[in-house]
């Protein structure tokens, strides 16, 4: 029998557009060679919830997606509209744990409603699409890249998003092709 590979399960948290969930499975299933499964929606976790600070507690949230692995072989990546943070930064736009091999993308930031600017679907697709990779890449053993054009350069600046590429460099490309297994 051969050997599973790991597949990627993506999470919508809360209400998400569930074009754009679906446009991103279909997206990121490729880049890792890997097959991707939407799971039906759960609620943003309440206990994540900081009254002070306004915003979502990234690593409770990844504590709560640990626990819809089916298996050890998935790699969970929660999506959501809300604000996320980590202690020591004003915000977060995702963040990964290795351990327990998951991951989560908030879209707060990444739309362009919250620079007061129109509504922009291209934009968000592609700067969601670039940090779930970015995010998901340390689950299959990939640091970050230090190549500004690399899909996983290090960026939770919206011009260091916008600015660099849709696909990962040879680096990290010959990294990836010998990890995750
Ligand atoms: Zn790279």
């Amino acid at each position: 029998m051969a050997i599973l590979k790991a597949k990627i399960v993506l999470v919508p948290l809360g209400e998400v557009d569930f074009i754009l969930v679906n446009r991103l499975a279909t997206n990121i299933g490729p880049i890792f060679n890997r097959s991707v499964d939407i799971l039906k929606g759960m609620r943003v976790p309440e206990e994540s919830y900081n009254v002070i600070r306004g915003q979502n507690y990234a690593s409770v949230i990844l504590n709560k997606l640990e626990r819809v692995k089916a298996n050890q072989r998935e790699f969970i990546l929660g999506l959501l509209e809300e604000d996320i943070y980590l202690p020591d930064e004003p915000y977060v736009i995702g963040n990964s744990d290795t351990v327990s091999r998951t991951a989560v993308v908030s879209l707060f930031r990444i739309r362009q409603e919250f620079y007061g600017l129109p509504e922009d679907d291209k934009k968000v697709f592609t700067r969601a699409y670039k940090q779930s990779i970015f995010h998901l890449s340390p689950l299959f053993s990939l640091p970050s890249c230090r190549n500004p054009r690399c899909i996983n350069f290090y960026s939770q600046k919206m011009f260091d998003i916008d600015s660099k590429g849709t696909k990962f460099c040879d680096l990290c490309n010959r990294r990836l092709s010998g990890a995750g297994k």
